[in-house]
């Protein structure tokens, strides 16, 4: 049986009401379920009374907030759609978003409110609610209005399973930001399938630190732990320092991150932390080079498990667990409960036919089947016809699947480089050039080559400041690993990689610097 999100946190609130539920130090809270409900129920009244109903979006532009853990409860208690949005956005960026969600109200917050005050003149018709003092002369006090409401549960309304709870934005790395639909029923069903496959406790106490904007926090940690009857320790924004000092503070046991903060954590001194009680560390939404998840195991003493998945499909469609990344190092491992996935030949002229099914070891593009998968893109038919053809999402993402149903994800079908004829997975370059004690983080990716067609060039972060193109060169020459034509012929180095809010190196930004040749300013 299905629940709404709602119906399920009403569920954790009955079993386990005087449990600790939500913590942020920062700003002195400290709830149980009852206290933490009672604030849920208070929000989801102040937002009838401004007129929110079934099926109207409510957006946040806020960091890692108990205030968006709430609104996140308070608009499935009413029927209302959350819509969640990035706050790294730029004023346009939002306000293109906003535009197509078209919201009743945006709850923000004080550290973004630059890039709202340029926009809201556009929307009207909508209301600003603030959760910081001052409160900007266009909005409204999100606290004021909320504390004036009735902490009683919401009056039951004609709520199903089947109605849409969120519009979540792609990042736009493959065009304009796309809002992926999903139902009460697929955000039940993926918090099930995180519970029992990351294989989270009651007794968990999980800490937020990546954005709960993006699905990967807020559906494969946030919300299992509420479904769990865990704990949830929020910080404001990812600070490595502050990581390693929650952990210890609060006795963290679960902590999800992307790869880029694993590797970030490991740069700090962690014997200044006793970070003993950490027993899940979860990391998803891109590649991580093994060598990064072993060096996780040597020096923070835990084994990671992997997740790979994408917004559309809620997010997780495989979990590699910590026992298997021995046996199957560098796979992402075996599809989720009730998901199948398959590998099927590309199609340069249009979706890829499901039936064209590789065998196993052979690389084509992964194409998934779910109970969470998105019900389409708000307001794009075309594109969601295209994404969901034949009943597939198709993925985008090229790998191949082993003799034991393992998936390897090789790399995106946009960032293959095709040098001679050969097609290099950028990936394995990177994963091999993370090896090399000089090198902090890496890029892989094509330029034009008049004779090969294109060629493999490395974008470096330096760890060791007298690292040279040269020593890398020979590092890689030497290499059993990899094949000569796989090798970068060019190195260059700039001080960061630009990477969006979930950890993606944001490739196609690299290729319009490259394209300008202004990579070395970046
Ligand atoms: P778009 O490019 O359409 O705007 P996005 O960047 O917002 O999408 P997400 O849903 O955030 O999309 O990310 C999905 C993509 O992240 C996957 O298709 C895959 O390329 C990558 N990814 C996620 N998990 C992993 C993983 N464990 N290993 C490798 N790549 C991963």
């Amino acid at each position: 049986m299905y629940l709404t999100i709602g119906e399920l946190y009403e569920q954790t609130v009955l079993k386990f009401g005087n449990k600790l539920a939500l913590v942020d130090r920062s700003r002195n809270i400290r709830w149980t379920y009852n206290q933490w409900n009672e604030q849920v129920n208070k929000l989801a009244n102040a937002l009838s009374s401004a007129g929110v109903r079934k099926g109207d979006r409510v957006s946040t532009l806020l960091f890692n907030t108990y205030e968006l853990a709430t609104v996140y409860f308070a608009t499935a208690k009413i029927g209302a759609i959350l819509n969640p949005i990035n706050f790294r956005l730029k004023a346009e960026e939002i306000a293109y978003i906003l535009k197509d969600a078209a919201p009743k109200i945006i709850v923000f917050e004080k550290a973004l409110e630059d890039e709202i005050t340029k926009v809201h003149a556009q929307f009207p018709n909508m209301a600003f609610w603030s959760i910081d003092e001052p409160i900007p002369s266009y909005a409204s006090s999100y606290h004021e209005i909320t504390q004036l409401a009735l902490p009683a549960n919401p009056t039951s309304l004609d709520l199903s399973e089947n109605d849409t709870y969120a519009i979540m934005y792609t990042s736009g790395t493959t065009g304009r930001p796309k809002g992926v639909m999903h139902r009460h029923r697929d955000m039940v069903e993926q918090s099930l399938i995180c519970i029992s496959s990351i294989g989270i406790k009651t007794e968990d106490v999980g800490l937020v630190t990546a954005p709960m904007f993006h699905c990967a926090e807020l559906h494969c940690s946030f919300l299992p732990r509420v479904h769990a009857g865990a704990t949830n320790v929020i910080i404001h924004h990812f600070d490595p320092n502050k990581v390693l000092e929650e952990i210890k503070e609060e006795r963290i046991t679960m902590l999800f991150a992307a790869p880029t903060m694993w590797n970030m954590l490991l740069q700090e001194k962690l014997d200044d932390y006793d970070i003993s009680s950490l027993k899940i560390g979860l990391y998803g939404a891109a590649p991580m080079a093994p060598i990064l998840v072993n060096a996780c195991k040597e020096r923070l003493g835990i084994d990671l498990v992997q997740a790979y998945g994408m917004t559309e499909m809620g997010p997780a469609i495989t979990f590699l667990g910590k026992e298997e990344q021995l046996t199957k190092a560098g796979s992402a491992g075996r599809a989720c409960f009730n998901h199948e996935i398959r590998i099927v030949k590309p199609n340069d002229n249009g979706p890829s036919e499901p039936e064209d099914i590789l065998p196993a070891g052979e690389v084509g593009e992964i194409i998934v089947k779910g109970p969470c998968m998105m019900i389409g893109y708000f307001n794009r038919e075309e594109a969601t016809e295209k994404a969901l053809y034949k009943g597939w999402y198709h993925s985008g993402d090229l790998g191949y699947v082993d003799h034991d149903g393992y998936l390897y994800v090789a790399d995106r079908v946009d960032d293959m480089v095709i040098s001679g004829g050969e097609n290099i997975y950028p990936r394995e370059v990177e994963d091999y050039l993370y090896e090399h004690d000089g090198i902090l983080d890496v890029a892989v990716l094509g330029e034009p080559d008049e004779l090969w067609g294109e060629r493999v060039i490395a974008i470096v972060v330096k760890k060791r400041q007298n690292v040279t193109a040269v020593e890398l060169e020979l590092f890689c020459k030497n290499s059993e690993k990899l094949a000569p034509y796989k090798r970068p012929r060019r190195y260059i180095f700039v001080e960061e990689l630009p990477r969006n809010a979930s950890g993606k190196i944001q490739k196609f930004l690299l290729r319009e610097h490259l394209h300008h040749e202004e990579v070395k300013k970046l």
